[in-house]
């Protein structure tokens, strides 16, 4: 059989492990962290820094295509790597969804709607933006962040020095404050021959900045703006060339939707497709990335219900497990306040 190289050793590359193996396929996870959930689940796993040429270059040997299921894994590793072996999605993908403000650039320039949004370097351009842009905003770290990490809200001007020294004084992005209704996502699949897939779309709450819960079919303000979400993500897909599942976040605004920013892999938003949709999207992107035709993405029930169990909400996994219909996913990691534990999701009849 082929073998699937996955960069990153997480809940993602576990479960993509696991829908490679339901296909026939082998997987050598490479992570540099002792504690990889991925290594429970793949064929081989190489505990190793990205940076080693000899390391890279045995992986590359032994793999057939390559992809990743973290979006802050060094470019370069990723671009050496494509050098030698099919990397899907293409490394200019994960360099845009790097940087916040790439990101906003370039969905701009393909016609997305975003928050008004201003790149900032120092303090006094800091106020200055706050000047331009108006409060409530928020200010987000350029690069790196996730689950609301590396960002602070800015209620008044008066905030903007507080607000520097919370994010480490480093490069950042001031995002006007979005005025929604609604949060969802659309999870688009495409294949390197440009043919593509895409779920109906969640709604999606969060909590603390971390997704709470993911609800199918969404309310009818999303389902409104789904076909205009949908298309912009198969425009960004296109542009990039782009092979795999490309999650995109988008705020359900009053004009139409307002895109928030993308991930170029899996999405937690999407775990609901495991039992909550004909085709996953953790085999959906297999598919992609390996040139197959692509699955479908309809509900297999008339509601599907995504919860994330955060922390010890994973302590109650027996309760979980005595209730039908309720599919329960531990990622088997070290319980932590604010992480991610596992997920249920619910198949209900309405
Ligand atoms: P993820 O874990 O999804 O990668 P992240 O750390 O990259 O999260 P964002 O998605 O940018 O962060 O923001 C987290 C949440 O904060 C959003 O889902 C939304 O609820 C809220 N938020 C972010 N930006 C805005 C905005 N401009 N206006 C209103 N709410 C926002
Ligand atoms: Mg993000
Ligand atoms: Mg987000």
């Amino acid at each position: 059989g082929s073998t699937i190289g996955i960069l990153g050793g997480g809940q993602l590359g576990r479960m993509l492990a696991v829908a490679a193996a339901q296909l026939g396929y082998n997987t050598r996870v490479l992570a540099p962290d002792a504690e990889s959930v991925a290594a429970q689940t793949a064929s081989s796993f190489t505990r190793a820094d990205y940076h080693s040429r000899i390391v890279l270059d045995e992986f590359a040997a032994a793999c057939d295509v390559v992809t990743y299921e973290f979006e802050n894994i060094a470019l370069e590793p990723v671009e050496y790597l494509a050098g030698k072996v099919p990397v899907h999605p293409a490394p200019a993908a994960l360099g845009i969804a790097q940087d916040r403000a790439t990101e906003k650039a370039f969905v701009e320039t393909i016609g997305g709607r975003t928050a008004p949004w201003a790149a900032v370097a120092t303090l006094d351009e800091l106020k200055a933006a706050i000047d331009t842009i108006g409060c409530p905003a928020i200010l987000k770290t350029l690069r790196l962040g996730y689950d609301g990490k590396g960002q602070v809200r800015i209620a008044a001007p008066g905030d903007a020095e507080a607000a520097w020294q919370a994010i480490g004084q480093r490069p950042a992005i001031l995002e006007g404050f979005v005025t929604f209704s609604h949060e969802f996502s659309i999870l688009l699949a495409r294949s390197p021959d440009g043919s593509t897939v895409s779920y109906p779309p969640p709604w999606n709450e969060h909590k603390d900045g971390v997704l709470d819960r993911s609800t199918l079919p969404a309310p009818a303000e999303i389902a409104a703006q789904w076909d205009e979400a949908a298309e912009l993500a198969g425009r960004i897909a296109e542009a990039l060339g782009y092979a795999g599942i490309l999650a995109c976040e988008f705020f359900a605004g009053t004009d139409g939707p307002v895109f928030n920013e993308m991930a170029p892999r899996v999405h937690n938003s999407g775990h609901w497709t495991i039992e909550g949709a004909n085709c996953s999207q953790f085999e959906n992107h297999i598919r992609a990335i390996c040139g197959l035709p692509l699955g479908d993405t309809g509900l297999t029930a008339p509601k599907v219900v995504m919860d994330n169990l955060i922390g010890h909400d994973a302590d109650r996994w027996a309760e979980i497990l005595a209730e039908p219909g309720a599919h329960l996913h531990l990622y088997g990691k070290e319980t932590r306040p604010g992480r991610k534990m596992g997920h249920v999701t619910r198949l209900l009849r309405d």
